[in-house]
Formats: structure tokens, C-alpha cells, sequence
């Protein structure tokens, strides 16, 4: 898992690079003129005594600074024009000697904003790539509460329930909403989907991540086989620590598919898995937890100490979905 300071650094490094690689583009550029192009070539270094004059003129004579700044103000315009019309006449683009960008709001500053300095937009859509490239997140671009399509989903009544599918998952979705738009670190409150495949389970999960994600806090999502592997590896030689120190510390911890990793001849509280669930329910760290298993089956197959503090009513919102598998509904 990679924190947003870390995936805030790298972005801001790479932009280090990209300026690097700017002025290097501009060096080039002023080369290949000089190189081809004498009367671009006298025109640029008129360019430069123009402004150099200017500017000691406008500092030898201070009473008449401000006039001296307007006219070279004017001729440096006049100038550059020249620039460019030499420049077009000789097959170059006519921005080719201007400063190099990519990012026209922050010039690859990577800030925007006169007297508060704010990330520019590129920036932070920069550092939620790199967050969301990392292990597990790379669905949370098209999976989110904007790709969400209710439609998908059979509207008619189902017998013996109150809600249509539909209905189903847009009270499901709204509630979910509402959890990542106030999530905070450490209050304990978790999710819990449960239900049959082909339900939307992960996508909802996909959602809830991808919003806590953007409102800034770490986010950690792996597959209980996974989780299972790592924590099993990391008992038998230590390795694999780091993503087992992630998975107690992350923010939000989204475990998909509870209930299809291997069971173990290990008791209970001797495995990985009761292992990490019990290290972050004592911490009061946030789990959102899908699984084919319900509530009756949770207890089973993890104990009642487990099962019956992921159900706490206290700490998690528990949604079993139903209706039918919708796979094969979405459009690709
Ligand atoms: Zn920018």
C-alpha cells in the first residue's frame, strides 16, 4: 500500500523531472535555431541586449523607471513578434523558442493560486494514478459511485422482499455513499456485503474504496486468499512483512470474498486471518468485507469471537444483497 504522502512525493519528483526535461527542450530548441538560422540567430541576440539595456536603464534612472519599463515592455513585444514571423518563415512552429510545458494551469510547477498555494489539478490526479496502480486498486478507475449504473440491476418486485434488486442497490449504493463521504480514520465503522455471486458486491466495495481513497486516507484491498497467503507466509518465514504491516495499519482495509480462502487445520485464533481481524478490531481500524457467507455462516466458520465482532451492529453496517447474478448484464 502506498500512502498519499509517498504517491504525493513521487508525483512531485516526477514533475522535477519533467522540468528538467523542459529545459533541456528549450536549450535544444535554441540550438537548432542558432545552429540554422543566422538571421533568427541576430534577432534573439537583439532580443537579449534589448532587455538587458532596459533593464539597466530602468536602474540608472529610477525617477523615470516606469516609462523606461513601458517602452520595453512594447519593444520586447515588437521583437518577439519578429521572433516569430523568422521563426514561421523558416518552417519552425512559432512557440518553438517559448518556454516548454505540458500542464498550462501550473506550467509544471505543480501549484496553482497567487497567495495560497494549492496542488495544481494535474497533480492530484497524478497521485491518485500512482495510489490506485498499486496492488488491488487498479479497478477503482472504472468501479466508483460515478460508473454506477443501477439499470443493470432487474426491477421487479421478488417475492417475500420488500425491494426490488434495483431498489435494492440504490439504497445499498446511497448508503455506502454516505459512509465514504464521512469516513474517518480509526472510528471502527464497518461494511459488510454479503450475498451470492454476480451480485455487485465487489464493484459496491470498488466504490466505497475509490472515495475514501480520493478524500485522502490509505486504502488496502486484497482478496481474503491473499491476505490468508501473506499473513501464512509471513508466520512461517517473515516474509511478505511489509504487506502484513499495511494490512493493520491501512485506514480502510477492503477485504473481498471472505470465505473462499483456504480453510486451515490451524485453530482459529492460531491463523492469519483472526489475526489481522482481531488486531483491527481491537485498534478500531475500518473493514469493508464482502462474502458469499452470511451472518449464521460467518460464526461458523470463524468462531463465534470472530464472527459475532465483524457483525456487531455497534461497528458495521451489514447489507445481504439478493436477486440474480447480473454479470452478464453489464456492458462491456
Ligand atoms: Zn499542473
Amino acid at each position: 500500500m502506498i500512502s498519499r504522502d509517498q504517491a504525493t512525493k513521487t508525483a512531485l519528483y516526477e514533475l522535477e523531472q519533467q522540468r528538467e526535461q523542459n529545459y533541456a527542450d528549450e536549450r535544444r530548441h535554441v540550438e537548432t535555431v542558432r545552429a540554422a538560422c543566422p538571421e533568427i540567430t541576430s534577432l534573439i541576440d537583439e532580443r537579449t541586449k534589448l532587455f538587458s539595456n532596459g533593464v539597466s536603464h530602468a536602474f540608472g534612472d529610477p525617477s523615470n523607471a516606469m516609462d523606461i519599463s513601458e517602452k520595453l515592455v512594447a519593444d520586447m513585444d515588437r521583437s518577439n513578434r519578429l521572433i516569430r514571423l523568422a521563426l514561421h518563415k523558416n518552417g519552425y512552429p512559432e512557440d518553438y523558442l517559448q518556454p516548454v510545458f505540458r500542464c498550462p494551469l501550473c506550467h509544471d510547477t505543480g501549484y496553482v493560486g497567487d497567495l495560497v498555494h494549492d496542488f495544481c489539478p494535474c497533480v492530484r490526479q497524478r497521485v491518485l494514478k500512482i495510489m490506485m496502480s498499486d496492488e488491488g486498486l487498479q479497478d477503482l478507475e472504472t468501479q466508483n459511485f460515478s460508473t454506477f449504473d443501477e439499470t443493470i440491476f432487474p426491477d421487479h418486485p421478488i417475492p417475500g422482499k420488500k425491494h426490488s434488486q434495483r431498489d435494492l442497490m440504490l439504497l445499498v449504493r446511497n448508503r455506502l455513499e454516505q459512509y465514504a463521504d464521512s469516513f474517518e480514520a480509526r472510528s471502527g465503522k464497518g461494511i459488510i456485503l454479503s450475498g451470492a455471486s454476480g451480485l455487485g458486491k465487489t464493484f459496491l466495495m470498488n466504490c466505497v474504496a475509490e472515495r475514501v481513497l480520493t478524500r485522502g486516507f490509505s486504502v488496502l484491498k486484497i482478496s481474503a486468499y491473499r491476505l490468508y497467503d501473506a499473513v501464512r507466509k509471513y508466520q512461517y518465514d517473515h516474509s511478505d512483512a511489509e504487506l502484513v504491516d499495511d494490512l493493520i495499519r491501512a485506514d480502510l482495509l477492503a477485504i473481498d470474498d471472505l470465505g473462499t480462502e483456504p480453510l486451515t487445520r490451524l485453530s482459529n485464533e492460531q491463523s492469519g486471518l483472526y489475526y489481522i481481524l482481531n488486531e483491527r478490531i481491537n485498534s478500531n481500524a475500518s473493514m469493508i468485507i464482502t462474502s458469499n457467507l452470511n451472518n449464521m455462516q460467518t460464526r461458523e466458520r470463524y468462531g463465534d469471537r470472530i464472527g459475532l465482532r465483524l457483525y456487531d451492529g455497534s461497528r458495521t453496517s451489514a447489507f445481504e444483497l439478493y436477486g440474480e447474478d447480473v454479470r452478464r448484464n453489464v456492458r462491456k
